[in-house]
């Protein structure tokens, strides 16, 4: 299999060709098409399985100029990762991406949000963001990647909340390297007739 066969965009397959990824990993081999139907998915992956791709690589894809994804991540190290993994990904599409976490100046982090299709985001700086009405986003496509980690970290009431604020009318995508009852509970709340992948 390689990454022609599934239904991506040109400017993706090629950007792939050029950074050196020949075949897909199998969590992109299971996701990539599930997520470009348009499926809710809760994924079982661990880091360094290529996990980023198979959610990042279908939501470049479909993105529409005027839409945005929210990616949430549990530390600003992976908020950062991969947000340059993305716009690594995006160079022939022209994405923007904001990264949002606290510490960093707020006004900063509010004007690239307005300006990005993709915001990475850890969630205590993102709730307070949304709870102060400083940012009004509609998020066509959420991703909780390492979900697993965010509940070890304290932080599912915070992602509880978040959730409040995006609109129903969304595709959702959960990744986690583990599954214990709390994420599954979570999963059951936040997820539209998920389909569950596991590598
Ligand atoms: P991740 O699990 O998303 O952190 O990815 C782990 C590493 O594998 C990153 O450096 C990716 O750029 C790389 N990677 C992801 N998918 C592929 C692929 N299909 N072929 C080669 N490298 C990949």
């Amino acid at each position: 299999m390689t990454f022609k066969d599934f239904k991506l965009k040109e400017e993706i397959i090629k950007r792939l060709e050029e950074i050196g990824f020949e075949k897909p990993s199998p969590i992109q081999e299971k996701a990539i098409p599930v997520i470009l139907e348009g499926k809710d998915v809760v994924a079982q992956a661990q880091t360094g399985t290529g996990k980023t791709a198979a959610f990042g690589l279908p939501i470049l894809s479909k993105i529409k100029k005027d839409e945005k994804a929210l990616i949430i991540t549990p530390t600003r190290e992976l908020a950062i990762q991969v947000s340059e993994e993305i716009f690594r990904f995006g160079k022939y599409l022209g994405v923007h991406t904001a990264t949002v976490y606290g510490g960093s100046s707020y006004n900063r982090q509010i004007k690239h949000i307005e300006n990005s299709q993709f915001i990475i985001a850890t969630p205590g700086r993102l709730l307070d963001l949304l709870k102060s009405g400083k940012i009004d986003i509609a998020p066509k496509y959420v991703i909780l990647d390492e979900a697993d980690e965010m509940l070890d970290m304290g932080f599912l009431d915070d992602i509880k909340e978040i959730f409040k604020f995006v609109p129903s009318n969304r595709q959702t995508l959960l990744f986690s390297a583990t599954m214990p009852e709390p994420i599954k509970n979570l999963a059951k709340t936040i997820l539209k007739n998920p389909e569950f992948i596991t590598i």
